[in-house]
């Protein structure tokens, strides 16, 4: 019985993996660079877009998902970029996370001709987004200082499989109890050498640092035929 639904787990997750594969393929035509970005609810992801892409020196486009509603679509649409509301509650049972279908199922609204670098800000949750690859180049994640120091011991994976770590909130850190040497220290248990960055949306701490990061990844990308 166990060993049943570990097989329908695992081929599941491959077909998510086939179709990633697929995703992946339209944007490398289009020498689109791709982030999958993700954060427990409240770390400030929106707030973080809102401020690296304004002025960053690339064609960006974004990929927005929410259970529902658009409220952080419109927030990153003022600042005159591409953006596509993602709603797992229409069509895809109110999912807690992005997966490969449903990213392919957006791709025909995305102008993937006209940008250089698409952000998927992904439904804020720590545990199943870490499981789903939707076809992206780079998975970047945001802890905020206020989340506590041992998140990374909490969400292992979520941690692993990310190739940048943000620290966000870091202007509130003397205002709080968070040790940032022990998270630094449980981040490196759980993803030795990972990238990080300490930044505050409210400051604009560390922003172009994470903005120079995007371009990075825009550049990345295969270049258009
Ligand atoms: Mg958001
Ligand atoms: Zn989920």
């Amino acid at each position: 019985m166990h060993r049943t639904k570990v097989k329908i787990a695992e081929d599941a997750l491959d077909a998510n993996t086939t179709i990633a594969n697929a995703n992946r393929a339209d944007f490398d035509r289009h020498g689109v660079g791709v982030v999958n970005f993700m954060s427990a609810p409240g770390a400030g992801k929106t707030t973080l877009l809102e401020k690296a892409l304004g002025g960053i020196d690339a064609r960006v486009g974004v990929l927005e998902g929410d259970v529902q509603g658009s409220a952080d679509a419109d927030r990153l649409a003022a600042l005159h970029l591409p953006v596509v509301q993602l709603n797992t509650d229409a069509g895809f049972g109110g999912e807690c996370h992005l997966d490969a279908n449903m990213v392919r199922s957006a791709i025909p609204d995305l102008p993937l001709a006209e940008i250089d670098l698409l952000v998927i800000e992904n439904v804020g949750n720590l545990v199943c987004p870490a499981e789903f690859t939707v076809g992206e180049d780079a998975r970047v994640m945001v802890s905020a200082v206020t989340e506590g120091e041992d998140k990374p011991l909490k969400y292992p994976l979520m941690f692993r499989t990310c190739e940048l770590v943000l620290i966000n909130k870091i202007d509130l850190l003397e205002h709080l109890d968070f040790d940032l040497d022990k998270f630094l220290y449980h981040l490196d248990a759980v993803h030795p050498g990972v990238e990080h960055m300490l930044i505050s949306a409210r400051s604009g701490e560390g922003i172009e640092g994470f903005r120079d990061w995007l371009q990075r990844v825009a550049r990345r990308a295969p270049a258009a035929a």
